[in-house]
């Protein structure tokens, strides 16, 4: 198996996570549940961090918390000195419980309310990255209104989409964000929010894509940038403090993906935009990044329990688990890939062949096909890795199968930091039908 972090074998030849068993991780807490290694968060945290202090760099390092959010998270990102994305009021909701500073977080989305709009300004945070012209009208009203001025970032899309493995150059970009970098919808956006006193425009932002494996494109991205912020600066006298290049940096969910590191994502990319700045007789300005997959992908691996199993003579063999599209639905939504092991005997050589199936009620409920697989028993214990980004965070309850629970695991201790849904809370928010019948009250 492939090792992730801290994960090791004990004596017993059980699989372990911040060296704790993870056979009595799922004794304890139940199954499926999410383990996630604290110590490889913050050592990919530190990674991006540290790199831009090496390279002297000014930065900020924001953690797009709609990989994973929870308070516990958002309290370890404080810890570790990070910045935050939200892209909701319930993202910032959380942030703010969790007594993340507001001036660290900046708000993200193409469609902010009113309300979420109010709610960021009443709670000061650092900066709203504007998406829109309708957001430009809204955010100014809303300022106005309450005498606050907003820093702001334009969303720009500059005509670069990154892939894993490759990118796509387009003249205009077909996407639901963003002002167009090339056909002059930026540079509208960035006159009418210059002009406006209820904002103070500190730069650019992009997002060019996810699981994205090469620095190519984000360079292309920050080229394009560039050269429209030395334009503007001609034109407008607006001088950039900030240009932030998004997330998106892959990590390995399987062995045929080959990630950078963070630090050096950092220092390709760094290199890059130094050189494109002095070329274009600029200042360098604060780089932002805002890593989501790469800060808690591959610190996630939700352990299940392993229970019916289902032959195809010749065609296929089902192992199923109890849990699925409810706790990952990434193999159902875009074919996501994955690696696991029995973690009762990681180390076992894979004796068949297998697909995972999850308990849903849909024939998609696939969690991994033809994964190579040692002896196994029903009760066993199933190890899938790399499922800390958009796992919890896309959690839902079809067939009403209760969230699963989260701990985090450092030196040898577990922490539960988001407990197990039960059935009552499934129906918490329910009303029966006879208030409505009786007219009382709806
Ligand atoms: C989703 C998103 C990110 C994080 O993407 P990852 O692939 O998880 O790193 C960063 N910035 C923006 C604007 C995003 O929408």
């Amino acid at each position: 198996m492939h090792f992730y972090g801290t994960s090791s074998v004990n004596e017993k030849g059980h699989l372990t996570i911040g060296g704790v068993d993870t056979i009595d991780l799922a004794k304890d807490f139940g199954t499926p549940l999410y383990v996630y290694d604290i110590h490889l968060i913050r050592q990919r945290a530190r990674g991006f961090k540290d790199t831009f202090e090496r390279l002297g760099v000014s930065s900020q390092v924001a953690y797009a918390s709609k990989a994973f959010s929870s308070i516990a998270m958002i309290q370890l990102i404080e810890q570790e000195g990070l910045s935050l994305d939200v892209v909701s009021g319930g993202e910032l909701y959380t942030a703010l419980k969790a007594g993340f500073n507001p001036e660290k977080i900046h708000f993200h989305g193409n469609n902010k309310s009113p309300e979420e709009i109010a709610m960021a300004l009443d709670a000061d945070i650092g900066c709203f990255v504007v998406d829109n012209f309708y957001e430009i009208e809204l955010l100014s009203r809303i300022c106005k209104e309450k005498a606050k001025q907003a820093s702001i970032l334009l969303r720009v899309t500059p005509g670069i989409e990154a892939h894993t493995h490759d990118y796509i150059l387009t003249g205009q970009e077909d996407s639901k964000f963003g002002f167009d970098l090339q056909n002059g919808q930026a540079e509208e956006a960035l006159q009418k929010t210059l002009d406006d006193q209820s904002f103070k425009v500190l730069g650019l932002h992009c997002h060019i894509g996810s699981q994205i494996f090469e620095t190519t494109g984000f360079i292309m991205a920050a080229e394009k940038m560039i050269e429209k912020m030395a334009d503007w600066k001609v034109k407008y006298h607006f001088s950039a403090e900030v240009l932030n290049l998004g997330g998106g940096f892959g990590i390995r969910y399987t062995k045929e993906d080959e990630p950078l590191a963070p630090a050096k994502y950092v220092e390709d990319i760094i290199t890059e935009v130094k050189m494109l700045m002095d070329k274009h007789q600029l200042a360098m300005p604060e780089i932002w990044i805002e890593p989501g997959r790469s800060l808690t992908g591959d610190a996630g691996t939700t352990l299940y329990s392993v229970g019916s199993s289902k032959h195809v003579p010749e065609v296929r063999n089902y192992l199923a688990v109890d849990g699925g599209m409810s706790d990952n639905i990434r193999p159902a939504l875009y074919n996501a890939r994955y690696e696991a092991v029995i973690a009762n005997r990681p180390d076992a050589k894979a004796e068949t062949v297998v697909s995972i199936a999850g308990k849903c009620c849909e024939s998609g409920d696939m969690l991994i096909w033809d994964l190579p697989i040692s002896e196994h028993q029903p009760g066993d214990v199933l190890a899938v890795f790399c499922t800390g980004a958009y796992g919890y965070a896309m959690a839902n309850n079809y067939n009403r199968i209760p969230r699963p629970a989260v701990v985090f695991v450092e030196d040898g201790r577990a922490e539960l930091v988001i407990e197990r849904e039960s059935y009552e809370d499934l129906i918490k928010h329910d009303r029966s039908l006879s208030r409505f019948k009786e007219g009382s009250e709806r």
